[in-house]
């Protein structure tokens, strides 16, 4: 039957859940995070406990949603997925909240977005599992309290840094997402390739996963794209010629910089004479905001060793200059 959406209730594409893995042994990579997770899941299911809360954080695609789903599914409880964003007022939290049932796993995508209004509300469900209420306006007002389930919440954020010190206090575990290695990157690629009935040899994996950026939802999106270059102008398989001719035709340099980390780099290069600048000057040089850069490109730009941060801003390294054809002044740094 029809099912009444809750108001801040999101639901995740389609597209991308048929390729995330289900359980904490298909999670590829991310060893320590693994590792330490499975010992807490394992213990609170021996205490019979719902899990403590969790913060998990790392640039976008690094798989913080799948890791939410696995928490869930280890679990054997359900996950109900919004995003700070879409919980607009504290009512829509509210219910949220008193519509999980015990145990259940709510998972609040860039949480760093809430409201202050709305975090208030979420303090006490966190430590106390309970609503406080304000009934009535000005003297005759009074708050009453509603006892929640107990319930896991799983934030995700970009950066730790970007959340308030109150509610990150309130988090029992943080868990720090780091960028998958070319090797990761390639099981993941040949993982999904199995899902999708997708023919692709190592090697054909393997140069997508150089040019992904460190991260599994752009390899995924790779895959996809590279599977229809094989469809219409290929025999169907994935091999090394097939991979390299798509990534080209797609205009994804060698090492997967897209066009946006090479007109930063070029900015800070041709602009600022190789930096430092600082980062808000570079993104109104830009015309994008701040965060965009550095969420989405700085970290796999200094991961590459092409972008250093110094207390005066960003500087552009003579690897950077080198990638890009240019002359590397004497001053820039290695
Ligand atoms: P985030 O929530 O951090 O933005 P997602 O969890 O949505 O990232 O992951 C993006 C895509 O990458 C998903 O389709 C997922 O299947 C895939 N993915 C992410 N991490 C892994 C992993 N460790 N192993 C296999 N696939 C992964």
């Amino acid at each position: 039957g029809a099912k009444m959406m809750q108001p801040g209730l999101t639901t995740a594409d389609n597209e991308e859940n048929s390729l995330r893995p289900q359980h904490l042994e298909d999670y590829i990579g991310q060893e320590k995070v693994k590792q330490n997770l499975k010992i807490y899941l394992e213990a609170a299911k021996r205490r019979g406990e719902p899990m403590d809360h969790i913060l998990l954080y790392g640039p976008p695609g690094l798989g913080k949603t799948t890791l939410a789903g696995i928490i869930a599914n280890e679990m054997g409880v359900q996950i109900r997925i919004t995003s700070g964003p879409a919980i607009e007022k504290p009512g829509d939290l509210a219910a949220l909240l008193t519509n999980l049932q015990e145990g259940d796993v709510l998972f609040i995508d860039e949480i760093h977005r809430l409201s202050r209004q709305v975090e208030e509300v979420l303090y006490p469900a966190l430590e106390d599992y309970a609503l406080d209420i304000m009934i009535g306006k000005g003297p005759s007002a009074q708050s009453i309290r509603i006892n929640l389930p107990r319930f896991t919440l799983v934030g995700a954020t970009t950066r730790a840094g970007q959340i308030t010190g109150p509610l990150r206090d309130r988090f029992g575990v943080l868990l720090k997402l780091e960028l998958y290695s070319p090797d990761e990157l390639s099981r993941i690629i040949q993982r999904s390739a199995g899902i999708l009935d997708q023919p692709i040899t190592p090697e054909g994996a393997y140069e997508l996963a150089k040019c992904s950026r460190g991260t599994p939802r752009v390899a995924n999106r790779f895959l996809k794209r590279v599977r229809d270059f094989a469809t219409v102008l290929g025999d169907g398989v994935i091999d090394r010629d097939v991979s390299l001719m798509s990534l080209k035709r797609m205009d994804v340099d060698a090492l997967g910089l897209d066009e946006l980390d090479r007109s930063l780099l070029r900015a800070i290069i041709e602009m600022y004479n190789g930096g430092p600048v600082g980062l808000e000057t570079l993104a109104a040089a830009l015309g994008e905001e701040a965060v965009t850069l550095e969420d989405l490109c700085e970290p796999y730009l200094m991961q590459m060793g092409f972008l250093t941060r110094t207390p005066r801003g960003r500087c552009a390294t003579r690897l950077a200059y080198e990638h890009l054809g240019l002359k590397a002044p004497e001053s820039a740094s290695p």
